[in-house]
C-alpha cells in the first residue's frame, strides 16, 4: 500500500512525505482506511507502531478548516504526551491551514481561556482540563465528532474515567471514537461496550 491510495487531500499527503514517511506501517494500513470510513476502532498497539499518525492523518484529512469549530478530540494522559501528539499533527498538517491546540492541567487557565477565543480545530487535551473549561463553556464540543482515545489503559484508570465520560456527554451523539491502547484491561472491554459502536478491531 501507498498513502496516495488513500485519496487524501494534497496538502495532507505533502506534510506526510515531508515528515518522511514513504510507505503506511502495518497500523496505519489497517486504521486509515477503516477510519476515513467512518467506523469505530479498538487498536491494540504499542509506541512504535506509528499509532499516533494512524489516528492524525484520518483526523486531519476530514478535518474542514473552513469551519471555525473543534472538530477533533485527542485525549491522552500526560501533558508530555499532549505536547508531543499536537507537535506531529502540526507537521503533519503543516501545508493545510489547520489549527491545532494543547489544552492540559499544569498551565495557565487563564491562558488557555484566551486560546480558545481563536479557531480550534484539533484540540490536544488530558480530561481535567477539557471538561473544565468545557463545563465553564469556554470549550466547544458539540461539533467535535471525532474523539481519540491514546494510552486508552490509562485514560479509563479510576482517576481518569469518570471524566472520559463527562467529556462524552457533549459530543455530538453521532461521533467516531479511535481509541489505542497497549493492553486491554476489564474498563477499556467495558469501555468499548458501553460507548463505542461495531468497533473494528485491531491487534498487533
Ligand atoms: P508512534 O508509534 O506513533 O509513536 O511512532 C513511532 C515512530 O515512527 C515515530 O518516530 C514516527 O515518526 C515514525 N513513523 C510513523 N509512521 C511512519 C511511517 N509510515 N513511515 C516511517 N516512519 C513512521
Amino acid at each position: 500500500n501507498n498513502f496516495e491510495d488513500y485519496y487524501l487531500k494534497r496538502e495532507l499527503l505533502m506534510g506526510i512525505f515531508e515528515k518522511g514517511f514513504e510507505k503506511p506501517s502495518p497500523i496505519q494500513e489497517e486504521a486509515i482506511p477503516v477510519a476515513l470510513a467512518g467506523r469505530d476502532i479498538l487498536a491494540r498497539a504499542k509506541n512504535g507502531t506509528g499509532k499516533t499518525a494512524s489516528f492524525l492523518i484520518p483526523s486531519l484529512e476530514k478535518t474542514d478548516t473552513s469551519k471555525a469549530c473543534i472538530q477533533v478530540l485527542v485525549l491522552v494522559p500526560t501533558r508530555e504526551l499532549a505536547l508531543q501528539t499536537s507537535q506531529v499533527c502540526k507537521e503533519l498538517g503543516k501545508h493545510m491551514n489547520v489549527q491545532v491546540m494543547v489544552s492540559t492541567g499544569g498551565t495557565s487557565l487563564k491562558d488557555d481561556i484566551v486560546r480558545f477565543s481563536y479557531t480550534v480545530h484539533i484540540l490536544v487535551a488530558t480530561p481535567g482540563r477539557v471538561l473544565d473549561l468545557t463545563n465553564k463553556g469556554v470549550c466547544d464540543l458539540s461539533h467535535c465528532n471525532t474523539v481519540i482515545l491514546d494510552e486508552a489503559d490509562k485514560l479509563l484508570s479510576p482517576e481518569f474515567q469518570p471524566l472520559v465520560e463527562q467529556i462524552l456527554v457533549h459530543l455530538p451523539k453521532e461521533r467516531q471514537i479511535l481509541l489505542f491502547s497497549a493492553t486491554f484491561p476489564v474498563t477499556v472491554k467495558d469501555f468499548k461496550d458501553r460507548f463505542m459502536r461495531k468497533a473494528y478491531e485491531i491487534n498487533l
